[in-house]
């Protein structure tokens, strides 16, 4: 079940896995992209933490609008309207049924499918959320080492959205950042109590 203390426990987990690996996130998306999903992230996450600190919140949908709000107008790329879509999704989903996380993580997914267009496969950040609401879906137990084992998959795939999607072939044998950055969303989920 979600509730403000978890919520905002996640999300702060969120927001450090990403500021101690931002140049990693960055250097990812140099082989692939435009090198500055470490810095879009880091400044979209920043703004969260700055808003979790400065206000206090009555439900845990609250706290997952704000944070939708701060990553929409902060992240920029491609990546912060695709996270605050999921979070803003996910916050209607919990304002619904705040017991049921594989539906409010789906409710993310969609969001995610619905503005971005991709499917699986196209070596984005859907080639994690998917797989981990599958999971739930079955009712299979989470680790951080099956996320990883997600997250590695997109190693062997060939980009076809997004900006990666331009070396086509070349995209090959590289990590998407956007699937390593939803990888510590998830991993924080663990650390929060969500998961
Ligand atoms: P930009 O590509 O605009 O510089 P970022 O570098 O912050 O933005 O984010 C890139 C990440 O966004 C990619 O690694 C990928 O995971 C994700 N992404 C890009 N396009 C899509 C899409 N259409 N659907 C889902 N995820 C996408
Ligand atoms: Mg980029
Ligand atoms: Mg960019």
């Amino acid at each position: 079940m979600f509730t403000v203390e978890n919520t905002t426990k996640w999300l702060h987990a969120f927001h450090e896995k990403v500021q101690a690996n931002q140049s990693y996130l960055s250097e990812l998306d140099s082989a692939i992209g435009d090198g500055d999903h470490g810095t879009n992230m880091a400044r979209g996450l920043a703004e969260v933490e700055r808003k979790l600190k400065e206000n206090l919140f009555e439900s845990p949908q609250e706290v997952l609008k704000m944070a939708a709000m701060a990553l929409i107008s902060k992240t920029g790329g491609a990546s912060g309207p695709l996270y605050g879509t999921a979070l803003l999704e996910m916050s209607k989903q919990v304002a619904n049924d705040p017991q049921n996380i594989g539906k409010s993580i789906e409710a993310g997914l969609n969001g995610i499918l619905k503005r971005g267009k991709a499917t699986t496969g196209e070596k984005t950040m859907v080639d994690i959320w998917k797989p981990v609401v599958e999971s739930l879906m079955a009712e299979q137990q989470l680790s951080k080492e099956r996320i990883q084992q997600f997250v590695s998959e997109t190693k062997e795939m060939k980009a076809t959205k997004g900006r990666a999607s331009y070396l086509g072939e070349r995209s090959l044998g590289h990590l998407d950042p956007g699937a390593v950055s939803s990888g510590y969303l998830f991993e924080a989920m663990i650390d929060g109590g969500i998961l």
